[in-house]
């Protein structure tokens, strides 16, 4: 195909160095360096980084925090949202000058059992951004065509950012609980995945309990749709959850091992509870007995598809969910890290590189 190239909607093409966040050692702060800019190769495009969320995948990856390491030095970073400055050769998925989203799931085969059958995010030979690929903590990133998801008109990059990990990821743990109209869902943990997980178990229809440890998260859970909340610093949350009958389903965001056996234990006989946060401890106890009578399923989702990820972007154009969050710029790294791990930010934090 021929490609058109609006050249007022894009940047000429990039050459020389370009600022990155990188990853040296798992022991020490990130570094802002001085790198090449990445170039396309067949199959790839260059994006021109408008914002980037951080996750806390971010922070794990830098600290090697997870048994499977990336390898430094590495750029994290995989709610990358910017412009198409770069197309390789055979690219006919997106043009020069789209707006596109590099979200996690950065490459898979696209031929396994798995992929053809709607659950690439399970694919075993599977890339992701940030951590076996360089990602968007930078000034440009490079993304294979086919996994990157055009960013509608009408949706910010500052917002889209966050949507493209946070989002997605609880979308799709919504889908997965499989929450109908009247379910009670407990969402345990609200921050950055916790606020749009609200949402979106409110948009299918569920009446939501959220427990977090701090009040002014709760309050922001109560401004997003929350009907309950809870302060799990302050009274014990499966007592209250099942005080309201037990919920339908729960989903666990917080990096805490307790908090997900809180959320198993709110649960009503045949709920099911939904594992998202990856804690680095890396290991909850459950009792088998009251697994086995109550009919209890427990499941594991890892964020979601392309599809998921439209669909996201498709809610949020229609104006049906809010992204809290707070602009830094790319230099600020290591602060905004640091502030993530004291638990003293309200939702998102997105960098401007
Ligand atoms: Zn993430
Ligand atoms: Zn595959």
């Amino acid at each position: 195909m021929t490609v058109t190239v609006d050249e007022t909607r894009i940047a000429p093409t990039p050459v020389g160095t370009m600022k990155a966040a990188v990853v040296r050692s798992f022991t020490a702060p990130l570094e802002l360096e001085h790198v090449a800019i990445p170039t396309a190769g067949t199959g790839e495009v260059v994006v021109r980084v408008e914002a980037s969320g951080l996750c806390h995948t971010d922070i794990h990856a830098a600290h090697g925090d997870w048994p499977i390491k990336p390898s430094p030095p590495f750029t994290p970073g995989h709610e990358g949202v910017g412009i198409v400055v770069e197309v390789g050769a055979g690219v006919g998925e997106v043009a020069l000058g789209d707006r596109v989203a590099m979200p996690w799931l950065g490459y898979a085969c696209g031929a396994c059992e798995y992929c053809v059958s709607g659950w690439e995010t399970l694919c075993l030979e599977q890339k992701n951004m940030g951590y076996s690929m360089d990602g968007a903590f930078a000034e440009y990133a490079k993304a294979y065509a086919r996994y990157v998801v055009k960013v509608p008109d009408g949706v910010d990059p500052v917002d889209a950012a966050p949507l493209t990990c946070a989002g997605v990821t609880t979308y799709k743990a919504v889908k997965v609980a499989g929450t109908r109209s009247s379910d009670l869902v407990a969402v345990f943990g609200v921050g950055g995945l916790g606020h749009l997980a609200i949402q979106y178990a409110a948009i299918a229809g569920g009446r939501v309990v959220a427990v977090d440890i701090t009040d002014e998260k709760l309050e922001l859970a109560r401004s997003l749709g929350a009907e309950f909340t809870v302060n799990a610093a302050k009274e014990d949350p499966a007592a209250a959850i099942q005080a309201l009958g037990g919920a339908d389903q729960t989903i666990a965001l917080a990096v805490s091992p307790r908090s997900f056996e809180q959320a198993y234990a709110s649960l009503r006989r045949g709920g099911t509870i939904v594992f998202v946060a990856l804690p680095a401890e890396n290991e909850v106890k459950l009792p088998i007995f009251h697994t086995v009578l109550n009919g209890i399923t427990v499941k594991g989702s890892i964020v979601g598809t392309r599809v998921d990820l439209r669909e996201v972007f498709e809610l949020h154009a229609a104006g049906k969910t809010r992204v809290i969050l707070e602009e830094h710029a790319l230099d600020e790294v290591d602060e905004c890290i640091d502030a993530v791990e004291a638990g003293k930010v309200p939702a998102r934090l997105v960098f401007r590189p």
